[in-house]
């Protein structure tokens, strides 16, 4: 059963799912993954009962290379909701698709290893997914992510990514695309376009590009480590990305995780995947990909003023990265 409320104070939806809480968790914090219980794992074969049926599979010779299903505790839900109805505060149906993509039937495989054969089929299921969830009439922005690792918030070890269509404008969304939206206004370009000539041209946030991409440490970086990769061509959802672009996307994708894993290995990160949502107008925003290597955690400051302290310049960050080609 799940509401969305809204905090009057900062503008920022809070989604409660009260059914969460039993959530089982496999990871033992550092541990290493093949220390973690595979005979208890959901997300192995022929453990398949322990998960709702699969919504999509890719099939190969033995069984399921890639199986996707709705989350067992889902943030959200399309038969399972509610809305508070105290008119003092905002608050919408906490009605939504929460679904997880198991991207390998091996129960060890760490994401890094995978080849770039992998990502370009991974690609594909996601983008099935992505364009089902959004005809929805319920789902107003769709969410692709993967936490990798315990510190990323992952909290089953067996590979997997998740897609949460929910029914509102998400704040940081909703942010990015008034950026969008205003300097289209005042200069009638794209303010991702423009950034990313800016950034090939100073060369020092630059990690690495090819034909299709380039990757980047972004210049005022949250997180230490901080990449983004974008698309040099403008397109606002993953669903325009053409079969040589999914191909390089593979290649690179693969290259900037290595790279990642460069830091410390085995360390745990985030992919998220930046789509539109149904209400920016078509076309405006531009799609990318943002990897967030979790090093550190919100402390005090953050959560108090969401400034946040970043002990590594995204130049510093770059440098490393352009260093550390495999
Ligand atoms: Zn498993
Ligand atoms: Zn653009």
């Amino acid at each position: 059963m799940s509401q969305i409320r809204k905090d009057m104070f900062s503008g920022e939806w809070v989604i409660f799912a009260s059914n969460r809480k039993d959530k089982p968790y496999n990871y033992k914090r550092g541990a290493k993954m093949e220390e973690n219980n595979k005979s208890v794992c959901p997300f192995c074969p022929e453990n398949e009962s322990m998960t709702p049926p699969a919504v999509f599979e890719l099939k190969n010779e033995g069984g399921w290379e890639i199986r996707v299903f709705d989350n067992l505790y889902p943030a959200l839900s399309l038969n399972s909701f509610e809305r508070d109805f105290d008119t003092f505060y905002e608050s919408h149906d906490g009605c939504g698709i929460h679904e997880v993509v198991v991207d390998t039937p091996e129960h060890t495989m760490d994401i890094t290893d995978e080849t770039d054969k992998h990502f370009l089929r991974l690609f594909g299921v996601l983008i099935e997914r992505l364009e089902k969830i959004r005809n929805n009439e319920k789902v107003e922005y769709v969410q692709i992510f993967k936490n990798n690792g315990p510190y990323a918030g992952a909290s089953i070890s067996h590979s997997h990514w998740q897609i949460m269509g929910v029914p509102i404008l998400t704040s940081e969304q909703k942010a990015a695309f008034e950026v969008f939206e205003e300097y289209k206004k005042s200069k009638n370009r794209c303010i991702m376009c423009d950034m990313v000539e800016h950034e090939k041209a100073s060369q020092t946030r630059l990690i690495d590009e090819n034909e299709h991409f380039v990757s980047l440490a972004p210049y005022a970086s949250r997180q230490s480590f901080e990449m983004w990769i974008v698309p040099k061509r403008h397109i606002s959802t993953m669903s325009q990305l053409e079969e040589k672009e999914l191909k390089s996307l593979s290649v690179f994708l693969k290259d900037m995780l290595l790279r990642i894993n460069a830091i410390r290995e085995g360390i745990s990160f985030n992919i998220c995947i930046q789509e539109e949502a149904k209400s920016t107008p078509e076309g405006l925003f531009h799609w990318y990909i943002r990897l967030l290597p979790r090093i550190g955690s919100w402390a005090g400051f953050e959560y108090a003023t969401r400034c946040f302290i970043n002990p590594v310049l995204p130049e510093t960050a770059a440098k490393f990265y352009r260093e550390n080609r495999h």
